[in-house]
């Protein structure tokens, strides 16, 4: 009888939620190896790049990506290895998936204007003249003002006031 009580209580808890605070620490441990490790392996990959701020942001994106950043948030293109905004016109950053520089109503790319002396970042189907709407349009834009403006902040000396690259302009 009391054998079978102990065994009873013993295989009860299935919910996975009762973990020891132990193994809890130590899964934090293992998650800041990893990202150590992804942001090692990052710097290696970028090593022979000339503008090391360029290679550093990289790096740091490649690693964030492998940690949750979404990769449509970054301000670096792993894949062309510049900043967004240099590279966001190349056809490989116009996806019919996920709408990103995509025209859905002419099935067609997207054009960016990126004005490097106002950080201004506009974008136009070149077929109804209209912007997309909607998320994908808006990390676009997001992104590419961000990363004209970090490349501006590292040219400049002294960095100039940015205040100007926050405003939205009216469409
Ligand atoms: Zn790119
Ligand atoms: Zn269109």
């Amino acid at each position: 009888m009391m054998f079978q009580q102990t065994f009873v209580t013993a295989t009860t808890p299935t919910g996975g939620e009762t973990r020891p605070s132990v193994h809890r620490r130590a899964d934090a441990v293992v998650s800041l190896i990893a990202q150590h490790r992804a942001a090692a392996s990052a710097s290696r990959r970028f090593a022979d790049l000339a503008d090391r701020s360029l290679a550093a942001k990289l790096a740091a994106e490649d690693a964030a990506v492998e940690t949750g950043l979404s990769p449509f948030e970054r301000l670096t293109c792993t894949a062309h290895r510049r900043w967004i905004h240099q590279c966001i016109a190349s056809p490989e950053h116009a996806s019919p998936v996920t709408g990103h520089r995509w025209c859905r109503d002419c099935q067609c790319a997207v054009t960016v204007a990126i004005d490097e002396l106002t950080g201004d970042v506009t974008m136009a189907c070149p077929r109804c003249r209209r912007t997309p709407k909607g998320i994908a349009t808006r990390q676009i834009v997001s992104a590419c003002r961000a990363s004209l403006a970090t490349v501006h902040d590292h040219r400049a000396q002294p960095a100039p006031s940015m205040l100007h690259f926050g405003e939205r302009r009216p469409a």
